[in-house]
């Protein structure tokens, strides 16, 4: 049976690219990838998202792997998992788990670039059971963690990297008690404290798209890629300096079109759940194109009841930030 150390092994010798016009040295030159899937695989654990010896490769992961990355790469590189999800499995303790019948085709594939391609060959992927049930343990996982992050990212990175993991882990917490009936908002936050703002910031969204199953509750898109991509933001009702209120009843799901008409005023929705829209978006310069389709249509409400937009928090939308004209 393998060792603890055997696993410590594996995982600082991950075969990664190397390159220093390809990568920054804050990931030492390496391509990061699968430290950072690691990484995010590992918070899931402790979300508890992940609970068997299954890994999905969810929009969830996906997020996580975003987050991670956006820290480490300049925003002009596009992380996409599914490469590290796929040539994880060069190594010991990785295992993808074909569909029944794709077997000799994952075997013979050598480059996959695109996720529905890889989710069209594969269940998911398993650690060794050994390795899992190491890391099911919180003091291993944290053990392993910093073992990733150690090996793989420079000292100035570090402590960011292991604030994320908490950021990640806390927001997810903070969003399962939001999206819970009867929460009541305890939570004092106050401005000014960037870690609990992110917390907050990310347990919101996370609660509110949720809530909206990722759809725009104005126009009814949804987009989601297993990349971790939404078309959706968390939107508030009333402003959060206003109301200090994270509530998912006090959310709306939006895409980026729709979130900003609505935060200028130019969207608004009736005690009916209905959309009204405002004289200007019909003003002469404005080519308001299928904005003005909406009016009178009703929202795309969350499918429980209990989660559907506040009345109350509507009403202050309607009186303070709508424009009629
Ligand atoms: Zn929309």
């Amino acid at each position: 049976m393998p060792t603890v150390e055997y696993y410590i092994e594996a995982v600082s010798s991950l075969h990664t690219d190397k390159g220093r016009s390809r990568y920054p040295a804050v990931t030492k030159h390496r391509a990061p990838h699968k430290p950072l899937l690691l990484l995010s695989v590992l918070d899931l654990i402790d979300e508890r998202t992940i609970k068997e010896n299954l890994i999905e490769l969810s929009p969830e992961l996906g997020e996580t792997f975003s987050l991670y990355w956006n820290i480490v790469m300049p925003p002009d590189k596009k992380g996409k998992i599914v490469y590290p999800f796929f040539h994880l499995r060069k190594e010991s303790f990785w295992h993808l788990l074909p569909k029944p019948g794709k077997e000799d085709i994952l075997n013979s594939t050598h480059e996959i670039s695109s996720v529905y391609r890889l989710l069209d060959l594969i269940i998911g992927a398993k650690f060794d059971d050994e390795f899992f049930h190491l890391v099911l343990n919180k003091e291993q996982r944290k053990f392993f963690r910093s073992i990733i992050i150690e090996k793989y990212f420079d000292d100035s990175i570090r402590e960011q990297l292991l604030i994320q993991s908490k950021i990640n882990v806390d927001s997810y917490d903070y969003s399962i008690k939001l999206l819970r009936k009867n929460y009541k908002l305890k939570e004092a936050f106050s401005a000014g404290d960037d870690y609990k703002e992110k917390v907050r910031d990310q347990g919101f969204r996370k609660a509110v798209v949720t809530a909206y199953n990722h759809r725009c509750a104005f126009c009814g898109i949804r987009m989601r890629t297993p990349d971790g991509h939404t078309v959706v933001d968390g939107a508030h009702i009333i402003p959060w300096s206003e109301s200090h209120n994270d509530l998912p009843q006090n959310g709306l799901s939006l895409c980026k079109l729709c979130h900003w008409t609505f935060d200028e005023g130019l969207l608004s929705v009736s005690d009916k759940y209905k959309i009204i829209t405002s004289r200007r978006l019909h003003s002469n310069e404005n080519i308001a194109g299928h904005l003005i389709t909406f009016d009178n249509r009703e929202i795309f409400k969350p499918s429980e009841i209990y989660l559907w937009p506040s009345l109350l928090s509507l009403e202050y939308h309607r009186t303070r930030k709508f424009r009629k004209k």
